[in-house]
């Protein structure tokens, strides 16, 4: 046992007793009290002085009146990210510890639902902004995005391990931290940072159903949490019926159709260690009778490649679930995203039985919902099969949408 924090986070250079001081334009003072966290450097007209990255700034507007405080990073194109915006107040380790307490507080109702693998704190939609907690079971997963968050990490994660006693602190951190390498001081992606090493295969339970997680080598933080409410709807949906999950990573959608009751599943991913995980996944949930029963096959290849040959055979399916990665981090990819929606869409209903149910997901954060639906719907259109009875989701209350920039995720139920 090795409960104690990584002494070098503990010996952190303090911050600056003096914060930075920042005007900007109109517009950003504006975007500031509406409370948008972030601050670009081309909207700020004069700096005080150039501070540490962790340095407290504070914004003023025109007239010199207060707009916000929030965290400086002199390496980022977000100069600062606000934590309090309109009315001054202390930023400390006690705000801190309330911001933690708040999120906690969020996720409650989660705790009632068999489910130790969600988002803790969901950055800045939670008043954390470049912080991302996940929790699996016993081991927090803390995601950093801005290296200003380093110098305040230790008294961050002491209110943490205060209210949910953790053995275990995997830290994160974005590629654009680790550009820096002079500012980490030895830190590393990937490090445990409080508790004992990772030996064993880590696993979280999702509304009762276990899955590993590789906090240090998987996708995300180890898993996809965003979908948990998705595949219990797909659950729902899955019995009796042959389901095709596309993109199926470590079988999340996969597992939640088997116990369901389908008959047949079917994972496919270009990635054969995460086919191999969403099989140790089913052995992992083999007590469950339905799981057992299922058929479960796995085909390692190109979606878009895979699907076409399955359309040749003439292969059915009554669900057939697709969940690629992101297509679009930019606007100027938009049009080529929805383009490969459109193109997975139409491969999806020529696989699709007749009164059979397709479930497509975007997480392109620059694509509109309005624009994944039309794209999806004019795909069915062309296949000759109009979709009805569309239902959409969004986020789960532990990916909480205060905030334009984390409205990514759009998930479209339909019949065809
Ligand atoms: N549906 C999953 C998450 C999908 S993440 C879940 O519920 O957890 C995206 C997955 O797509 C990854 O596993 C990645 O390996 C896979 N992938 C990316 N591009 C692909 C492609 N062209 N063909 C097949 N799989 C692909």
């Amino acid at each position: 046992m090795n409960r104690t924090f990584l002494p070098l986070l503990m010996e952190w250079p303090d911050i600056a007793a003096k914060s930075v001081r920042l005007q900007v334009t109109n517009s950003a003072a504006a975007s500031l009290h509406r409370g948008h966290p972030w601050l670009y450097t081309e909207r700020i007209k004069q700096e005080s002085h150039q501070g540490q990255a962790g340095d407290l700034a504070v914004v003023f507007d025109a007239k010199k009146r207060f707009v916000a405080v929030g965290l400086y990073d002199p390496h980022s194109p977000i100069r600062m990210r606000a934590l309090r915006a309109s009315k001054p107040g202390p930023v400390d380790a006690d705000f801190f510890a309330e911001r933690i307490r708040q999120s906690l507080a969020r996720r409650q109702p989660l705790l009632k639902t068999a489910t130790d693998g969600y988002r803790m704190v969901h950055g800045e939609s939670d008043g954390m902004p470049g912080m991302v907690i996940d929790r699996y079971a016993e081991t927090a997963v803390v995601k950093l995005y801005t290296l200003a968050w380093l110098p305040h990490l230790s008294s961050c994660l002491v209110c943490l391990l205060e209210q949910q006693p953790f053995t275990r602190i995997v830290l994160r951190l974005s590629r654009s931290m680790r550009q820096h390498p002079e500012c980490l001081h030895g830190l590393e992606d990937g490090q445990v940072i409080y508790g004992d090493p990772i030996r064993e295969t880590l696993t979280c339970i999702e509304n009762g159903l276990r899955f590993e997680v590789d906090p240090v080598r998987g996708q995300k933080t180890g898993f996809f949490l965003d979908q948990r409410e998705n595949r219990a709807q797909v659950e729902k949906m899955a019995r009796g019926r042959r389901v095709l999950n596309a993109f199926s990573y470590n079988g999340g959608f996969s597992l939640a159709a088997a116990r369901g009751g389908a008959t047949e599943v079917t994972s496919l991913d270009q990635s054969s260690p995460a086919l191999e995980s969403s099989k140790r996944n089913f052995n992992l949930n083999a007590d469950i009778p339905a799981v057992a029963q299922a058929k479960h096959l796995t085909i390692a290849d190109d979606a878009f490649k895979a699907m076409a040959e399955l359309v040749k055979q003439k292969q059915k399916y009554d669900l057939v679930i697709i969940d690629p990665p992101a297509f679009a981090v930019r606007r100027s990819q938009v049009k080529e995203a929805l383009n490969s929606y459109g193109r997975l869409a139409h491969l999806g209903i020529n696989l699709l039985a007749d009164g059979g149910d397709i479930i497509l997901a975007s997480c392109s954060n620059p694509v509109s919902p309005e624009d994944f639906r039309q794209t999806v719907c004019a795909a069915a259109e062309r296949a000759g099969r109009p979709l009805h009875a569309i239902t959409e989701t969004s986020h789960a209350l532990d990916h909480p949408l205060d905030f334009a920039e984390s409205r990514y995720l759009k998930c479209l139920f339909a019949r065809a």
